[in-house]
């Protein structure tokens, strides 16, 4: 996708901080965070949100979560929050696929 933020960061057009990166996933520091930790777990295949995915992706899918939890062990987290906002009223402001890996404070159940 030619004009999608996270496609040119995945691509190196775009500076990120990465944390992590393999064939098919990357993880940057968020430019904005709201917690000690906040990492975006980016698939690199473009994917707009949740409501694009399917069977198809389910490996991809389960494998973020796999990635997200290695993160939260490597960086000590004793609790962690990992979210998806889909679609714009849901607070998704980036229409490629992400999640947020949230920790190092305590969070409030609901979220706002
Ligand atoms: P969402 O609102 O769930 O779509 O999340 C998008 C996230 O991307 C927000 O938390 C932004 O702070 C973050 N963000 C936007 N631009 C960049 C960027 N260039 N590098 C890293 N994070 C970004
Ligand atoms: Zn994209």
């Amino acid at each position: 996708m030619e004009n999608c933020l996270f496609c040119r960061i995945a691509a190196g057009e775009i500076e990120s901080n990465k944390v992590y990166e393999d064939e098919r996933v990357l993880a940057i520091h968020d430019i904005n965070p709201v917690a000690p930790v906040h990492i975006l777990l980016i698939p690199k295949e473009h994917i707009s949100s949740l409501h694009e995915v399917d069977e198809s992706h389910t490996e991809l899918m389960g494998y973020i979560q796999v990635i997200a939890a290695r993160l939260a062990r490597e960086l000590g987290l004793e609790g962690f929050r990992v979210v998806n906002n889909s679609g714009a009223t849901a607070g998704q402001s980036v229409f490629h696929i992400h999640y947020h890996l949230l920790g190092g404070r305590d969070f409030r159940w609901p979220p706002g």
